[in-house]
């Protein structure tokens, strides 16, 4: 490749990189899996080692993770969290201990291997022993402020236990790291849940945590079995009485008397910590490889997704001496273990049409065996991924899937071609009702210009979609509205859209094909219940875009019943909780386009229930709404968690540190740095007595 065409790759990879960045830390949604992923990085960081000077400063091989969420606060942590570098070779496992020796020349070294959870890093902070403030890794040096969901996870200790009741043994500050997860069970059951209420399932285990730790609603947080893991410390200030040097290195231990990744998880866990549950010593790269070798037989019994192991130095002093890169420490290694891989033949390319419109194309393969089941079809996404792929009927493809993922295909076999495969032509008009397909959608930013969409709104595909989502148990909750009677009803044309449900009669229903009478009475006895649900779940069941059922809530909780809700404009819109600029955009095209506002008044005709049962009054959003609290020192009657759970009850927020945007700093006896900071940037700073005046106790 001369100097011109790595440029030009260089470029493309950057900029498919940083797609791929996108849909995975910002949308929750890989369109490709992590294992290509790793390939077009690894292709990316390759091509700069042989051209150095196709390096910029902001390269994906330069930056940790995504973007903190704009929802939340951010929160910075004491020291920065990296990434780790990766290898799916036991060849570079080899490569990367001859490194590090060379880094430490005639030193014997000796290696921790862990479980690679694949779940989401977290930073833990407490102070004197307390939980004061929890964060995502985010970009990291700042994450997003995640503290009331992750006291939500029962196996996160509030409060650390000091060994023999020895205060003094806990330190000042600490930041404890590790894996937060959803285990495999409770994945399989949510996605089950979601699907159930027409909504998206999570590709993988590791969006589903990210996805549940980043609602904004605490007590659905709550709801979801999160579990936690911990293997690292962050910053560490030693406790006053302590002998011990103070310091503060990610990898940790400087001001703790643990001087190893073993003791330090032996101090962990003796404070309450949850620690990884195998754990090897390893003592050259022959022991490493047979550690990971048995690793990869016992990972299929634990409770969480395992995608690798992490190889760590074991002596902090000896980490001390090796240092960091600006992504990743130089003493550990992620080995990632391949996704397992098929071969198969694609025999046709079919096109679904959802119920917004959207056209996805899914391969039909010959059924094969992998990653722990059979595979008989996979999305190939759109029609740029198509494209490509360069995928064509006849082809053989390589499939992957690896553990709960869902499965892609990864690549043709272009040397199995034999001439007679066939180039799929995307539809141009709409495979259900042949209308027209276009591809700009000004509703959802996200996929402007990738996906085609029919844009008749009587597409059959579309009616279907949009009554099996109004039946669904999360919204209308329709007993029996499933995928086989509404198809019927659709096809017999008895049922055009959600509010021809409510003029069916028995007889039409139980003429339908393999239909009993008694089914039939059961179905149109569940639509007459559903003319009293609340209010939410109509709205949800709307289908209007971004609105899933926790936006609905939040909607409801804002406007007392549907009239006021769509004759809201976007200031009002976005005034009610966890409502940003799309979501209102989004609600207020459909309440203005004029079917929709016809359909709105079909269902008030059928006598639907249109008045908000969750609906609360501005006035009682709480005292403290929107307000941020920071606490520090000891105060004289209340704990922490008193004060903070006060504070949470009247809807104002506990955080971790002083900005800018703190609004009151609740100081006790021995307040430190935050009482400083707080005086600096003129934040107030209120004792007890003032605090207690304030909740009006
Ligand atoms: P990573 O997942 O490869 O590994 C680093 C992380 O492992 C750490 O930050 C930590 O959170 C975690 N970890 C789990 N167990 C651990 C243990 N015992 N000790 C230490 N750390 C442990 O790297 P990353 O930076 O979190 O994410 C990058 C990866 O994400 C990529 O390599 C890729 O696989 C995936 N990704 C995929 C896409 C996609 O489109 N499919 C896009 C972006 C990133």
């Amino acid at each position: 490749m001369n100097f011109s065409e790595a440029k030009a790759r260089h470029a493309e990879l950057v900029e498919q990189i940083r797609r791929h960045d996108h849909a995975y830390y910002v949308l929750a949604k890989p369109t490709v899996s992590d294992a290509e992923y790793d390939r077009l990085y690894r292709e990316l960081a390759d091509l700069e080692k042989l051209h150095p000077e196709l390096f910029t400063p902001d390269s994906p091989t330069q930056r940790v993770g995504g973007q903190p969420a704009s929802e939340f606060k951010s929160l910075t942590h004491g020291v920065p969290m990296l990434s780790l570098d990766n290898t799916y070779s036991h060849e570079e496992v080899r490569e990367f201990v001859g490194r590090v020796q060379k880094l430490l020349p005639g030193e014997n070294l000796e290696w921790v291997v862990e479980p690679k959870i694949d779940g989401l890093a977290v930073n833990l902070r407490y102070e004197a022993g307390v939980l004061v403030a929890g964060a995502t890794r985010g970009d990291g040096a700042r994450g997003d402020d995640i503290t009331a969901n992750l006291r939500t996870i029962r196996s996160v200790p509030l409060k650390l236990t000091a060994p023999h009741g020895r205060r003094a043994a806990l330190p000042a500050v600490i930041e404890v790291r590790g894996e937060v997860y959803l285990p495999l069970a409770g994945f399989q059951k949510l996605n089950a849940e979601r699907v159930a209420a027409g909504e998206e399932a999570f590709v993988n285990p590791r969006n589903a945590a990210a996805g549940s730790l980043k609602q904004l609603d605490p007590a659905l947080v709550a709801k979801r079995p999160l579990d936690i893991v911990l293997y690292g410390v962050g910053q560490v200030v030693a406790h006053p009485d302590e002998l011990f040097p103070s310091g503060g290195r990610e990898d940790g231990g400087a001001a703790l008397d643990v001087g190893s990744q073993v003791e330090l998880l032996e101090w962990l866990a003796a404070r309450g910590f949850k620690t990884p549950e195998r754990t090897w010593v390893c003592r050259s790269p022959e022991e490493l490889l047979a550690a990971l070798h048995e690793l990869d037989q016992l990972r299929r019994g634990f409770r969480y997704e395992t995608d690798g192991a992490v190889i760590k130095l074991n002596a902090f002093a000896q980490r001390a001496r090796c240092g960091f890169t600006s992504k990743a420490p130089r003493w550990a290694m992620a080995y990632k273990f391949a996704a397992e891989q098929a071969e198969t033949k694609l025999k046709a390319i079919t096109v679904q049409v959802g119920r917004t419109g959207a056209l996805t194309p899914v391969a039909e393969l010959e059924p094969v065996f992998v990653g722990g089941s059979t595979v008989s079809r996979a999305t190939l996404h759109n029609e740029d991924e198509l494209r490509r792929k360069d995928i064509r009927i006849g082809d053989t493809v390589v499939i992957e899937k690896a553990g709960e993922v869902i499965p892609a295909v990864v690549r043709v076999v272009t040397e199995k071609r034999t001439g007679r495969e066939q180039v799929f032509e995307f539809p141009k008009t709409c495979p259900e009702c042949g209308s027209p397909v276009a591809r700009a959608s000004g509703t959802d930013p996200d996929d402007a210009g990738v996906v085609w969409r029919c844009v008749n709104p009587d597409c059959p595909a579309q009616a279907r979609g949009r009554i099996e989502h109004w039946c669904a148990r999360g919204a209308m909750d329709i007993e029996g509205g499933g995928e086989v009677l509404v198809a019927q009803l659709v096809k017999q044309g008895l049922v055009r859209d959600v509010a021809e449900l409510y003029t069916l009669k028995l007889e039409e229903v139980a003429a339908l094909e393999r239909m009993a009478e008694k089914s039939a009475r059961n179905f149109l006895e569940g639509v007459a219940a559903s003319k009293s649900r609340d209010l939410w779940r109509l709205v949800f069941g709307l289908g209007i875009f971004h609105v899933g059922s926790t936006v609905a809530k939040a909607l409801c909780r804002a406007f007392p019943n549907l009239d006021e809700l769509a004759a809201a404009g976007p200031d009002q819109l976005k005034n009610a909780d966890d409502i940003g600029e799309v979501i209102a955009a989004s609600v207020q095209e459909w309440f203005g386009d004029s079917r929709n506002r016809a359909l709105i008044e079909r269902l008030r005709k059928a006598g639907l229930n249109f008045n908000s049962a969750l609906y609360q009054p501005q006035a009682a959003a709480g005292l403290f709404a929107g307000k941020t609290f920071v606490l520090t020192g000891t105060l004289p009657t209340l704990s922490r968690e008193e004060a903070t759970a006060k504070i949470e009850a009247l809807g104002g927020k506990a955080s971790g540190s002083v900005s800018k945007k703190t609004d009151y700093v609740l100081a006790g006896a021995d307040a430190g740095s935050k009482l400083e900071k707080a005086r600096t940037l003129g934040v107030r700073v209120i004792d007890e007595v003032e605090f207690q005046r304030l909740c009006g106790s």
